[in-house]
């Protein structure tokens, strides 16, 4: 049973008579008031909370509404995502993860925002969010935690239960661990990883404003790890030995990519889930070496092909969080599109694009358009053709593209330099065509797919022209 008041501070962009939230629909709003303590008029309909104001309320003058709202979190029924329990608050351990929208949600993954909660638990259990913690406030059978997270992010992460409690023994990181009984174990291990993976990617796109981490266990009935400012939350299935530091290197990216710098909007998700993906992938190829990337980045590209024809990156707003659409397009494709980029600017220049995207928009948003100025000036060279083809348009080849082939010696030229952008198994997969032979700003990168081969079943012979 989670009961909860919440007071939310809103600054409207625009004159505004009402405002709409998103909110778990297990959980039932009893009370909304304003600011002067008067009662509001509220509509609860499924995910949707819209509050009323008693007069319009001017753009840019600050406003507070309090929600006072409980209900069990016990199963998937009323989560943001069918069948996918995101919250849950039990005896055996709780967590609230801020995609179950368990507190009024405006503008969820885009509006960022600061966060003061004051958490009351049963006396043994230990309770991790973000921020700095001040000290638990024992009273008999309850401790009441308080987290305050003062920079605007995504603070709204909150795990519970009868934690094993250690600091990382790592030199030089500032890291705890909060295991559950016995999984104690881990903490050694997944300490030292997480220490070198934040050291790779310190390294890489520019140190973190805030240096502890809280590293904790989160329960398997859920997702498999998520990342909220200063708290990386693994499910217990992700703790084994060796370390899955692929999971644990995809998450700790999201410290920097959704965390410090977020998508400007639903349709930009690539530039927080695509980019911890190949974030991943480079901390593999950092760890383990070039085969275990090519490995990674192979299962990467199959699984990119799996839906990529559903719709561009550019318009992943249409698409639902936690599908399989979401994770081939913007997980996968998003993480192929970087990737590419990669090649297309070199090393110095990708990597000071990531430094710049750090920099320049930290603790703030930033938009595919922007991304795009930001390599064309590390890259120095124009990239629209680059973004349009891969972010703005579903690389799906058709009939009369391929009827437009190029001929066998360009092509060999251009499969070259195609094949090192991908992996050797390219040819396999996918082949650039070009609408004329001017060179790489005319062109046109397409995949190509074998026509009686699915792609999770990769065949030779549609190579033969190759
Ligand atoms: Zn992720």
């Amino acid at each position: 049973m989670l009961a909860a008041k919440v007071r939310i501070e809103v600054v409207p962009k625009a004159d505004t008579s009402s405002l709409l939230f998103e909110l778990n629909s297990t959980l039932k709003v009893k009370s909304a008031v304003d600011a002067a303590g008067k009662n509001l008029n509220y509509r609860q309909e499924g995910l949707n909370l819209q509050v009323e104001f008693l007069s319009p309320l001017p753009a840019a003058k600050p406003a507070t509404i309090t929600v006072e709202y409980e209900g069990t979190l016990a199963t998937a029924d009323g989560s943001p995502v069918e069948n996918l329990k995101l919250a849950y608050v039990g005896p055996e351990g709780s967590y609230l993860l801020y995609p179950a929208r368990w507190f009024p949600v405006n503008g969820y993954g885009v509006n960022r925002f600061a966060a003061a909660m004051r958490i009351t638990v049963p006396s043994d259990d230990t309770v991790i969010a973000s921020g700095t913690v001040s000290a638990p406030e024992r009273e008999p059978g309850k401790v009441t935690y308080t987290y305050r997270f003062e920079q605007r992010s995504f603070p709204g992460t909150v795990l519970a239960g009868n934690y094993i409690v250690q600091p990382s023994t790592a030199v030089g990181a500032d890291i705890t661990l909060y295991l559950k009984k016995g999984h104690e174990q881990y903490a050694g291990s997944y300490g030292e990883t997480a220490a070198k993976i934040l050291e790779f990617y310190s390294l890489k796109f520019g140190s973190l404003p805030n240096r502890h981490l809280a590293l904790a266990e989160l329960d398997d009935s859920t997702v498999g790890g998520y990342s909220a400012p200063g708290l990386v939350a693994l499910a217990s299935r992700g703790f084994s030995a060796p370390v899955n530091y692929r999971l644990l290197a995809h998450e700790l990216s999201h410290q920097w990519w959704r965390c410090m710098v977020s998508p400007a909007t639903p349709d930009d998700a690539f530039l927080d889930e695509g980019l911890a993906t190949y974030s991943a992938a480079m901390d593999v190829q950092e760890m383990a070496g070039e085969n275990a990337f090519e490995d990674v980045m192979h299962e990467v590209e199959v699984g990119a092909l799996t839906h990529e024809d559903m719709a561009p990156i550019s318009q992943a707003g249409r698409l639902h969080e936690f599908t399989p659409e979401y994770e081939s397009i913007v997980f996968q494709k998003g993480a192929m599109v970087f990737h590419m980029l990669r090649w297309v600017i070199g090393d110095d220049a990708f990597f000071q694009t990531l430094q710049a995207m750090a920099k320049e928009h930290a603790w703030g948003s930033i938009s595919t358009d922007e991304f795009q100025k930001l390599a064309e000036k590390s890259g120095k060279q124009e990239l629209t053709y680059f973004f349009a083809q891969w972010v703005s348009s579903t690389a799906c080849p058709n009939s009369s593209a391929r009827g437009r082939c190029i001929g066998p010696r360009t092509a060999t030229r251009w499969w070259a330099r195609f094949n090192r952008i991908w992996t050797s198994s390219a040819c396999r997969w996918k082949f650039a065509f070009s609408r004329n032979r001017r060179g790489p700003s005319q062109s046109v990168w397409r995949w190509w797919v074998p026509r009686r081969t699915s792609p999770s079943t990769p065949g030779r012979a549609p190579c033969a022209w190759l």
